[in-house]
């Protein structure tokens, strides 16, 4: 079939591309070709031109945790064209939808109890900002100005503006390049490693410590629930959540859970706070929100933070951006939502984890293999130095399927629609990677 989107010939897209356009965490002028992809259907990417002898690629990557329905879905196209007919975009100052109003009431139903008010914003690091702004504010309206500062545990990732970088891991954040910008906060060490590893109680203490020493200035305490992404693909036992609900109540700290790469069933529970059956008072959600149709996220609290914003001398949240729930968003995320709850989700990440575990056993025997691990429909491979992302992208493409390696990662996070012979070969693909990356 023709593609009538792409009348112009790779060549000349990816001259102008290298030319004008920047990538993410990319140098300018570009230094890695990137591919040039003409659709995406099911869990495929079609690529304008062949490479390694591919012009299919199953996505491992899910476009960064987003598409977990896969591409070109009829439900969520559905959805997106019927609301595109309806109204694309209208402001939210002063006027509402449905899209919007449903979706935010959905979340509340399907989230933690006792998280009851929602702002739409238009990513997810714009959530934390809102996040850590409902939180500073909550201080100040009920007359504890001096509770300014944030707590995380370090490893931790929470996106790149100016709020999230200065709690995002000090040494893969770019810190040391803004030393002396980025306000000061406080880290905990990397929480242990391991879903299964239990609770240990040095680290208890020393957590306990930190929120004891600094309950006056600590507004929040803000991590990543279960799994840390982007800072280094590491799972932890959900017991810390607890630990973190009870000294952070002990203390009077507020906490925020980041789960923009967690939410909607990739850990293998609905949220990564589902696996300790504790509520924060402030919860962030981003990335598959939307299915991955649309930039979307949302930051949810609960009644205790919204009273207290509302008491104080300026009584509103002081935040509205211009394309605040969107009506094509917010109705492919309720799409979304229906679609995943519609179905036995839990059978389908529990597949994808069985097929990871099987297919990812032999990296560990693979001479540079750090260390292998697999929850929910997440996989990873550490290796003992810095991923070649040339090489190891080649080699995963050789073999048909899309993996964006970092650091010492090679890591995937498939649809939950990948059949199993598409998992069985994402794996020999990261496989590859690591061989040859
Ligand atoms: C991706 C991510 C963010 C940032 O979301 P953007 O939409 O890229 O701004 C924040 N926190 C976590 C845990 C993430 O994975």
């Amino acid at each position: 079939m023709p593609d009538q989107h792409h009348a112009m010939p790779a060549a000349e897209l990816l001259a102008l591309d290298r030319q004008h356009v920047w990538h993410p965490y990319g140098p300018m002028p570009g230094r890695q070709e990137p591919l040039v992809v003409s659709s995406a259907s099911g869990v495929r990417l079609r690529l304008a031109e062949p490479s390694q002898g591919q012009d299919e690629l199953v996505d491992g990557m899910s476009s960064w945790w987003s598409a977990i329905h896969g591409y070109n879905h009829p439900v969520l196209n559905e959805a997106v064209t019927g609301q595109l007919g309806r109204m694309s975009h209208v402001m939210f100052g002063g006027l509402t939808h449905e899209p919007a109003v449903r979706l935010a009431a959905r979340l509340v139903e399907i989230t933690p109890p006792g998280l009851e008010h929602v702002f739409l914003a238009d990513s997810g690091s714009v959530s934390v900002e809102v996040a850590v702004k409902m939180c500073l504010q909550y201080w100040r309206s009920i007359g504890r100005p001096g509770k300014t500062r944030l707590l995380t545990w370090r490893g931790g990732y929470h996106g790149d503006t100016w709020t999230p970088m200065a709690v995002c891991d000090p040494e893969g954040g770019m810190h040391e390049l803004w030393s002396g910008i980025l306000p000061r906060q406080l880290f905990a060490d990397v929480p242990p490693s391991g879903f299964d590893a239990p609770v240990d109680p040095a680290y208890v203490d020393h957590l306990r410590s930190l929120l004891s020493a600094h309950a006056d200035e600590l507004a929040a305490v803000i991590v990543e629930p279960v799994v840390q992404g982007a800072g280094g693909m590491r799972f932890h036992n959900p017991g810390y959540l607890r630990v973190l609900r009870e000294l952070c109540d002990e203390y009077d700290v507020l906490l925020i859970l980041d789960e923009i790469a967690t939410g909607f069933g990739r850990t293998g529970a609905l949220f990564a706070a589902d696996h300790a059956g504790m509520t924060p008072d402030v919860m962030c959600l981003g990335k598959s929100l939307t299915g991955g149709y649309l930039t979307l996220a949302a930051t949810l609290c609960t009644e205790r933070v919204a009273n207290g914003i509302s008491r104080g001398a300026v009584p509103v949240l002081a935040h509205g951006p211009t394309f605040m729930g969107n009506p094509l968003a917010t109705a492919v995320a309720l799409a979304s939502i229906d679609l995943l709850l519609g179905q036995d989700w839990q059978r389908e990440v529990k597949r994808i984890e069985a097929g990871l575990q099987e297919g990812l056993a032999p990296a560990r025997n693979l001479p540079g293999v750090r260390d292998v691990r697999v929850l929910g429909a997440i996989g990873v491979v550490q290796l003992t130095h810095e991923v070649d992302v040339a090489a190891a992208t080649r080699a995963a493409v050789r073999e048909g399927v899309w993996v964006r390696p970092f650091r010492d990662l090679i890591y995937v996070m498939p649809p939950f629609v990948t059949g199993d012979g598409d998992v069985a070969r994402i794996c020999r693909a990261v496989c590859a990677a690591a061989e040859e990356g």
